[in-house]
């Protein structure tokens, strides 16, 4: 049996989805801008998803630019921040996904970037956010993720919201973990820009959205035509945008439903891990606030631990130790150093979708077994 257990890093594609994807690669093939009617046929599905989407987040249509995704819509925000709204200071997190990380770096010529402190567990201190923004008068524009995609803590966006207004800060919050996963109303959350990914809720990959509250106009970071009105140039993701609508329906119509599975999922793998491995610890919040996808734990250091996630592979369980977008560099996870954790050794992330079941983390716990007790015997 292969168990899939790394659906922060990215979700199996809904076959829903792929069905009402697919007469848009060969039948309904038109470019959107085109005038006649392939063209006029592929704007309307366009419009329609968008209008579907708005309509899932309380938002108005004209708010919802379409992106390639998380990456992009963080990159074209922080910079529209700073090249058209005058923004001159950036406070975000030290465990914000490096699209905002690396993006609030390059621009730190331009800007000032603070950044708020954390407790032990990896919780904003509201009250640091509160001190810098009433230190500071400049133009503010604050980070600050809902859900961390790699210990699953998750920000009081509502109270952070408040706070920006306060103090007439902009508020940006990456909900790309959150969105489809969580109701989100965004007539109720004081929040200028969200951002969301298909891929992260059984959509397709390389399909994504920003957010922008009315008024509030970005500038492209792509230089082009005059798509998604001048926002992003390019002809438009047409199946991806159709099959992130489809997948985000998908989600908020079980949405309940969906919550209760996943979490007894989550609650079920924590216990069984811990019945065989009581000082096995987890990471970020245990309970409460905490993503109902993401499980971070960091495994006691016995012999193989730092191999967890080869050895699980090795045996068809797909989990990983943080960021997908990190694997593979040798810096290790900056969320677990930012919690003062040693860089990796026996840590691992489970992430789960409706897609698993106990079963399958019955075999995981199995396989967890037998690979730590080679170094009892
Ligand atoms: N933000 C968060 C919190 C994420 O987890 C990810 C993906 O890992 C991204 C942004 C980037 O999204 P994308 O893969 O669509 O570029």
């Amino acid at each position: 049996m292969k168990v899939y257990l790394d659906n922060a890093a990215t979700t199996p594609l809904a076959q829903e989805v792929l069905e009402v994807m697919l007469p848009f690669f060969n039948e309904k093939f038109g470019n959107p801008s085109s005038i006649h009617q392939y063209g006029r046929e592929a704007k309307a599905a366009i419009e329609k998803a968008r209008k579907n989407i708005a309509q899932m987040l309380n938002a108005a249509p004209a708010e919802i630019c379409f992106t390639s995704g998380g990456t992009e819509s963080a990159n074209m925000i922080l910079q529209g921040a700073v090249y058209n709204l005058g923004v001159k200071r950036i406070i975000t997190s030290p465990i914000e996904h490096h699209c905002v990380l690396h993006s609030a770096q390059s621009l730190s010529e331009k800007v000032r970037i603070e950044y708020v402190e954390l407790d032990e567990k990896g919780n904003m201190r509201y009250e640091h956010l509160e001190k810098l923004l009433a230190d500071d008068t400049h133009k503010t524009l604050v980070c600050l993720m809902h859900a961390n995609n790699e210990i699953g803590n998750i920000t009081d966006i509502e109270r952070v919201g408040a706070l920006c207004s306060k103090f007439n800060a902009y508020f940006f919050s990456d909900t790309v973990q959150t969105v489809a996963h969580y109701p989100l109303d965004l007539q109720k959350i004081k929040v200028d820009f969200i951002t969301g990914s298909a891929h992260k809720f059984h959509g397709p990959k390389g399909t994504g959205f920003v957010y922008m509250r009315s008024g509030i106009l970005l500038k492209p970071i792509l230089q082009g035509g005059s798509q998604e009105r001048n926002l992003r140039a390019g002809t438009e993701n047409i199946t991806g945008i159709i099959g992130m609508e489809k997948a985000m329906s998908l989600c908020y119509s079980n949405l309940n439903e969906d919550m209760d599975y996943i979490q007894g999922l989550k609650s079920y793998l924590l216990q069984s891990i811990k019945t065989i491995m009581p000082d096995v610890a987890v990471n970020g919040n245990d309970k409460t606030e905490s993503l109902y996808t993401v499980l971070n734990l960091t495994f006691p250091p016995k012999e193989h631990a730092e191999f967890l996630i080869y050895n699980l592979d090795m045996n068809g369980i797909a989990a990983s130790t943080g960021s997908a977008c990190s694997s593979g560099s040798d810096a290790g996870s900056h969320v677990l150093k930012a919690l003062k954790i040693p860089a990796d050794i026996g840590s691992v992330r489970f992430s789960f979708s409706r897609y698993n079941t106990i079963a399958e983390l019955e075999l995981v716990t199995e396989k967890i077994k037998e690979m730590f007790s080679v170094k009892v015997e």
